[in-house]
Formats: structure tokens, sequence, C-alpha cells
């Protein structure tokens, strides 16, 4: 059995051009749950609080994966990727050696909600050819289970049998997207020693037989084989993301995640003399 080992709070704050949003990974509280660095969560109705979007800008070093429940993004990078993410979309970019992109709402009305989560590559890996992996909401499955659960599969294989489109044997990510009907238990296996964590969407549900997490609190689990998810008295919605951790040295540096502070200032010095 899984259970909980810190319970996370999201701290709202500001990023890009001036969106609104709850950083829940990459911040004072859960600086980092390697292999991942930094999760934030949109969601909001109010143009003014997303419609200045985050205009061009760099990464390097790791990736960064755009998973959309309401809403439309359009991606455009320097070497000519250009798309929209679309509700139900997901988009896996592995920044590599570099890229810079923007991504910008677009809609100028209308509810915008999703994820960022930032994944981290091996040292060995940071300075490969930047990639991206896409798929849009008929693209993933939908597992469906006794009780009217339903398992979105983004990344990795579930206990059922269910796997996902998107392919990172470096971190090996689990991504799943839950629907759990009010009274109805998920279960499902971890692989031992990768980091695992829940972030409710919808709740609160009660993991293992102990804590409530309530919405918009992150799950911190503890090493296990496996972790139980109740829905108790409501209709409940989460995310359950695992991975291999790295066990690396890591070095950040705003938008490059290295492994060292001098790969940082590399990182810099490449951008400002427009090696990207
Ligand atoms: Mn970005």
């Amino acid at each position: 059995m899984s259970s909980v080992a810190q319970v996370i709070e999201a701290m709202p704050t500001t990023d890009g051009a001036g969106v609104e949003l709850n950083r829940i990974i990459g911040q004072p509280a859960l600086s980092m749950l390697d292999p991942f660095l930094l999760l934030d969560v949109f969601r909001s109705d109010n143009p003014d609080d997303y419609i200045a979007g985050f205009p061009p800008h760099p990464h390097r070093g790791f990736e960064t994966v755009t998973y959309l429940l309401e809403g439309r993004m359009r991606h455009k990078d320097n070497a000519g990727h250009e798309g929209v993410i679309e509700s139900g979309g997901i988009q896996w970019m592995s920044a590599g050696k570099g890229i810079v992109h923007s991504e910008m709402p677009e809609q100028e009305n209308g509810l915008l909600e999703g994820f960022q989560l930032w994944v981290n590559l091996p040292a060995e890996h940071k300075m490969s050819a930047p990639t991206y992996q896409e798929f849009s909401r008929e693209d993933i499955p939908v597992e469906k289970r006794e009780g009217n659960i339903e398992v979105k599969v983004v990344t990795g294989t579930t206990s059922h049998g269910t796997r996902g489109p998107v392919s990172q044997p470096l971190t090996d990510p689990l991504y799943l997207d839950v629907k759990l009907p009010a009274g109805e238990r998920f279960i499902e296996k971890l692989k031992p020693g990768y980091n695992a964590f829940v972030y409710v969407i919808q709740g609160p549900v009660i993991i293992a037989d102990g804590q409530a997490i309530n919405r918009d609190q992150l799950a911190v689990l503890s090493f296990q084989d496996q972790v139980t998810i109740n829905a108790v008295e409501q209709d409940a919605r989460f995310l359950l993301i695992a991975g291999k951790p790295l066990n690396e040295p890591v070095a950040r540096g705003g938008p490059f995640v290295m492994n060292t502070k001098q790969e940082i200032d590399q990182a810099f010095s490449d951008y400002r003399s427009g090696k990207f």
C-alpha cells in the first residue's frame, strides 16, 4: 500500500507575460521531485489571467509537458515547429540542447485549464536535439474500469495493460488522468524506487486508508508498490504521475536546467549569442 509522505499546497504565482497560475512543484515547499522539476496549473475563465501568454523564451536540458483540459494554446518555436494544443491534447517537448518557443492562448475568452510539467533529462541527453511528441484527445486511450472509472493514459502502461502514446524510456514516466466516481476505489501499481505523486483536480480523495487530499493539493507518495485512491462522497478527478529518479546533481537557472552552474552560465551565454 502506498501512503502519503507529504501534502503540498499550491502557491499562486505569475509567469510568462503575466499569466496567473498555481505552482505546485518548483516552489519552496517542494523544489523538485526527481525527475520532476516543476508543475504549474492554470485554470481561469478570466482572459486577463491568461491572455498575455508566454512570449518567446528559451529552454535547455529538460522536457516541458503541456496537458490541456480545456482551451487552446498555440505553440511556435525558432526551428519552424508550430501547432495548436487543443482541449484534451498533450505536447511532450524535449528541449534538449535548446529551443526558443512561445506558448500563447489561442482563445480570447472562456476557460483555459491545464498543466505544465517539467521532466528532467539525464546529463548525457541534455544536449540532444530537440524533439516533440504531440497527441490530441483522440490519440490518448481511455481505459474503462469497473465502477465507471476512466483512466486516460498519456504515458506508461497501467496494471490493466493500457499503454499511453508518449514514449520516454530515460525517466519511464507514468502519466494518468483518472476520473473516479463517488464511492469508488482506484488501485494502481507503482514501480519500486520511482517517485510518484497525486494532484487532485476535483476532490477530495482519500489515499490508502488515511489522508484526505483536496482539490489543488498534491500528495507525494511514499515508496510503495501500489497506491489506493478512494472517492468518498463526491466524484473525483486527479493526475497520478510517477517517474524514475535520475539521482544527478541539478543546477537551475530560470528556463535552463543542467547539472552544474558552469553549464547554466554556458546556456545563458549560448542563448545571448544566438546559438539556440
Ligand atoms: Mn516554455
